[in-house]
């Protein structure tokens, strides 16, 4: 393998892991866009509305919420570019795949089961290691403060079925699997459901 600086080698790591946990095309396209544009500073510019070519405002969006599978995110003063017509679009090429990845990097903060077997699987208590309930009990909102770069910060709700243990009775969600594999679908709803473009 011929040598490369390191800085080339940090960065395709860090591509590889991103095509690798994203599933969806419109974010993909958006990542191959800003490594394209990789040497251009973070610095925010607020850009005309890439639909009819007013001018943008940085707004808070009140709430915007995306589901998949057990998952649901909310994200409540989202701040996003907005043009008087309403048209949206997130402040940075970037700033979905920076979402995912802000998610995933909480999402072991949650007390969770572990997942057992291989065909017929079954979840463990991540406590005591019996058997968690089959049914959830309730469903949990875990609340954190997100912040991109200077923007003001927002928060960020991970919503969740939690199960019981049979043995202990503590509450937990069933496997960090179970969160893990959808962050990323969810956050293609946060997308649509801020009316945001599936590109550019
Ligand atoms: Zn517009
Ligand atoms: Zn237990």
């Amino acid at each position: 393998m011929p040598q490369r600086p390191l800085r080339s080698i940090a960065k395709s790591e860090e591509i590889t892991h991103g095509v690798s946990t994203l599933e969806n095309p419109a974010i993909l396209e958006k990542l191959e866009q800003s490594i394209s544009r990789e040497e251009e500073a973070m610095a925010l510019k607020i850009p005309r509305c890439g639909r009819c070519s007013a001018a943008c405002e940085l707004m808070p969006l009140a709430s915007v919420s995306g589901e998949d599978g057990p998952l649901k995110l909310t994200l409540l003063d989202l701040p996003v570019f907005a043009c008087p017509k309403g048209h949206k679009a997130p402040v940075h090429g970037d700033f979905m795949l920076w979402l995912i990845h802000e998610i995933r990097a909480r999402e072991g903060q949650i007390a969770a089961g572990r997942e057992q077997g291989m065909i017929f699987k079954k979840h463990l208590c991540g406590g005591c290691g019996k058997d968690l309930a089959p049914k959830p009990k309730r469903r949990q909102v875990f609340p954190y403060e997100l912040k991109y770069e200077d923007l003001a910060p927002f928060k960020l709700q991970i919503d969740m079925p939690l199960y019981k243990c049979t043995a202990c009775g503590k509450e937990q969600i069933r496997s960090t699997k179970d969160l893990h594999g959808h962050v990323a679908q969810a956050v293609v709803g946060i997308n649509d459901g801020a009316g945001f473009p599936h590109s550019g």
